[in-house]
């Protein structure tokens, strides 16, 4: 039995429409509900952990998307067991808005947008694929596939994560000691690290100090990773020359938030990718069903690492 736990009501209502389009009936259930008692696992997004607490099947907390910053994995710790979603199609998405917002720096859409409010007839160079450099951070799910995608279609494409990797045309780096070397090539920042406690606010001053002259950032990991006034501060100065944000640390974005009015800056609402609903509801489904007869599960979290 699967409970839906989540603090966010219009998340609750995401999740109540895709069980009921998705999965059998009497396979999942509401928190409020008197069938909550059975439940193993919980589909969550913010969960109302006091409450999970107290349901005494409970084996599976189950992100309902990739990331598991949401869950409190400090509180969980080895209490429960914790999976997330990972997914092609989910892969695919987010590529395609990576390439996106590449294209709208390599071929200068950014210029075209502040041109076209001046009126001004100014030709840009086209640049070509081999020309660019593009570094991404965290070489996981997400990132390893970007990293790859990109290096095929001809990009001079580098990675960063924790532990060393060995991806074909990928000049891949590892740790604090290779973190100076890898910003130093990305004319393209891409972040795609969870977030973690020793990554908060990692986007900020001192890292962007080591980019080239003119560099962008796309950040699709999460808001907190971004110290939002250095990155204003560093675009007001013509440091860095733009930026696309996908989250935020508090969403929906507040109103007059000064990143709502920069005309460096593209703001997209948490949107890069989203994992299609019945594949959401099949691998929680699925992990209900390992977890129950005790099989290995599916995209397991390692609770203490925090991803
Ligand atoms: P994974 O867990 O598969 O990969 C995480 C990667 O980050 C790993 O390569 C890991 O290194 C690296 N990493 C973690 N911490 C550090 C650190 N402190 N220093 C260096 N590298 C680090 O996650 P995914 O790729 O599946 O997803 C990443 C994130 O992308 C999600 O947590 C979510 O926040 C975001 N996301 C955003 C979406 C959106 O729509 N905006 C959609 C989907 C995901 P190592 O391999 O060595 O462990």
């Amino acid at each position: 039995m699967i409970v839906i736990s989540t603090t966010v009501p219009k998340v609750q209502k995401w999740l109540e429409d895709a069980f009921l389009q998705y999965a059998p009936q009497g396979s999942y259930c509401l928190a409020d509900s008197e069938q909550a008692i059975y439940a193993t696992t919980a589909v969550s997004w913010f969960p109302d952990l006091d409450h999970l607490e107290k349901l005494p099947e409970l084996k599976l907390i189950h992100s309902m998307a990739a990331g598991v910053e949401h869950l409190n994995l400090d509180r969980i710790g080895t209490q429960y067991k914790v999976c997330r979603v990972v997914d092609q199609l989910h892969q695919k998405g987010m590529f395609d808005y990576l390439q996106w917002g590449v294209l709208y720096y390599q071929r200068f859409f950014d210029q075209a947008f502040v041109q076209k409010r001046q009126q001004r007839w100014r030709q840009y160079p086209q640049r070509e694929h081999a020309e660019l450099k593009i570094g991404i951070m965290g070489l996981g799910q997400m990132g390893g596939y970007m990293a790859k995608q990109f290096a095929a279609l001809g990009y001079q494409v580098s990675g960063w994560s924790r532990s060393p990797k060995n991806i074909a045309h990928v000049s891949c780096y590892a740790g604090d000691e290779d973190f100076d070397t890898f910003l130093g090539q990305a004319e393209i920042l891409i972040n795609l690290l969870p977030l973690t406690e020793n990554n908060q606010g990692i986007l900020s001053k001192s890292l962007f100090d080591l980019l080239p002259e003119q560099a962008c950032i796309i950040n699709c990991g999460r808001g907190q990773h971004l110290v939002e006034q250095d990155l204003i501060n560093y675009l007001d100065s013509g440091r860095l020359r733009g930026a696309i944000l996908d989250v935020f640390s508090k969403e929906p974005l507040v109103e007059n938030h000064p990143l709502w009015q920069h005309e460096k800056v593209v703001i997209t609402p948490h949107v890069a990718s989203h994992a299609p609903w019945s594949v959401v509801v099949n691998q929680i489904l699925e992990n209900d069903q390992r977890v129950i007869q005790g099989q290995a599960l599916l995209n397991q979290v390692d609770t203490l690492k925090g991803y």
